[in-house]
């Protein structure tokens, strides 16, 4: 057997492993009994370390190191070039350094949920303090030239840098912050009363799987239950998990659903003999995001798209009222500053990421101390969204992330979004009249341009390239800039460009 093939092979050992781990994740969130949660964390951390030691061996960097010479096509080159990057960062960080954040990330996740349920910011501030000291510790084993978060983010967007995030809000930060302005001003605001009541879970699962079905997702090689904090997962090409919830607000489930569905039918478009390989998925957390939020917003939360689901939907749900068709797209697009990141809509979603960001460079950077948190957190509410936190619970303790050390992730969300609508506008272009595909529920020449320019690339190419392989250029925010304030400004009826 070739080197090339041994390591092919052990790589698909490897991923056996972090499957089975990802599968148990799925269970834990979806099914598994309460009491079985200190047998299930120990077995996953048995898992983890067992795919983390064959991973970073001194035979499988081996095994790559002389599998170069073998390496007869662009597929090879690109799975050993994606591999050597993970080994890379796998590698560069101690493990004792990895073992503190794991202890920590445990510990500072209860100590996260106590203070946000007794909105006691001083229970979490030593959390944070450690983390941030981590996270910097983490950077410095990592390298970077310009910035410390360059290091860190890095990790979840290749090729990311503060410089390149700093460039992207730049283009973004004006035209949202003026669009929200003026959206306030106009004192229209539509009812989305209409999504609350008492929707039957058969009738919403049956609905949501409906939609994800016919937008393209592949029930013969995947499925979807309820979770209390919807993800998609996958354990192979041909089994990509989603999840839902479902709540009395019945647009949770319906977008909930379209969004998780945009990053299966990612998943699923990987290439079947790139199974088990570094190659199949997606190749970054922005280019993921771009696929949720495409199926979610601009396909979702589109009056074409509703022309034809509304009807079905008040079969569906017969207690639904019986509004237009203009009312239900109005109130799907409903724009408010909230306090809320997961809640917000799709103009106001990405100054809550500004703000985050903004505050993981200041910590990371000692610009603010971990205790005048709230009040830059405030501050940043204010300046940007026009309202003020009441609390800390709804305000700086409401994420997840910083409790697992996720540190340098969130500018990812805002990419995705800024992204979807750059892909959209070529696939607009290559298509033509789409809007008279999804009022027709023809999605078919959509999800096949998608899977024809993304999806079967997997995670060849790095993101920006993937990006200029397809619209002619890596990230660029005008489409986005462009495309939003259009929407809104017929939504609201704004006079266009003031
Ligand atoms: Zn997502």
């Amino acid at each position: 057997m070739s080197r090339l093939q041994n390591l092919k092979t052990r790589l698909a050992e490897i991923n056996a492993i972090n499957m089975a781990n990802a599968l148990m994740d799925w269970d834990h969130q979806c099914f598994m009994p309460h009491g079985a949660a200190e047998a299930r964390a120990q077995h996953q951390g048995i898992l983890s370390r067992l795919a983390h030691e064959m991973f970073t061996s001194d035979e499988t960097q081996r095994l790559v190191q002389d599998s170069v010479s073998e390496c007869a096509n662009e597929d090879d080159s690109a799975m050993l070039r994606v591999v050597k990057r993970e080994i890379d960062q796998a590698t560069k960080i101690p493990a004792e350094l990895v073992e503190k954040k794991m202890r920590l990330s445990a510990l500072g996740h209860e100590t996260w949920v106590r203070a946000r349920q007794t909105n006691d910011f001083n229970l979490f501030a030593p959390v944070l303090e450690d983390m941030f000291g981590i996270a910097r510790e983490e950077a410095g084993h990592l390298g970077y030239t310009d910035h410390v978060y360059d290091a860190l983010t890095d990790l979840y967007e290749e090729g990311a840098t503060k410089a390149g995030w700093d460039s992207m809000f730049s283009m973004i930060k004006l035209p949202l912050v003026e669009l929200v302005r003026r959206i306030k001003e106009s004192g229209e605001q539509p009812d989305d009363s209409i999504f609350y009541g008492q929707w039957e879970d058969t009738a919403q699962a049956g609905f949501t799987e409906m939609l994800a079905k016919d937008v393209g997702f592949d029930f013969d090689r995947g499925r979807q239950d309820t979770a209390a904090h919807p993800f998609c997962t996958n354990f192979s090409v041909n089994d990509v998990r989603l999840t839902t919830r479902f709540k009395p607000y019945l647009a949770s489930a319906i977008f909930g659903t379209l969004h998780e569905a945009g990053h299966g039918m990612y998943e699923q478009g990987s290439p079947g003999e790139w199974d088990m390989s570094p190659l199949a998925g997606g190749v970054s957390l922005g280019i993921h995001e771009s696929q949720s939020r495409t199926w979610e917003n601009i396909v979702g939360r589109s009056r074409a798209f509703w022309q034809r689901y509304l009807p079905k939907l008040k079969a569906a749900f017969p207690s639904f009222p019986d509004v237009p068709l203009d009312q239900f797209y109005k109130a799907i697009n409903k724009v408010e500053p909230s306090l809320i990141r997961v809640e917000a809509d799709e103009v106001t979603y990405n100054l809550h990421i500004m703000v985050r960001y903004e505050v993981e460079c200041a910590l990371l950077t000692g610009a603010i101390a971990v205790k005048d948190l709230p009040d830059f957190w405030n501050s940043k509410y204010e300046e940007y969204l026009g309202i003020t936190p009441p609390n800390d619970a709804e305000g700086c303790l409401q994420d997840v992330h910083w409790s697992a050390g996720s540190i340098g992730y969130f500018p990812t969300y805002s990419m995705g979004n800024i992204l979807s609508y750059q892909l959209w506008e070529k696939l607009c272009k290559d298509l033509g009249d789409v809007d008279a595909l999804m009022s027709a529920g023809n999605f078919t020449p959509i999800l096949e341009w998608l899977q024809s320019k993304v999806y079967r690339h997997g995670k060849k190419y790095p993101p920006a390239e993937l990006m200029t392989r397809v619209t002619g250029r890596a990230l660029d925010a005008r489409p986005y800039v462009d495309g939003i304030t259009k929407k809104y400004e017929a939504l609201y009826s704004l006079t266009a460009g003031v």
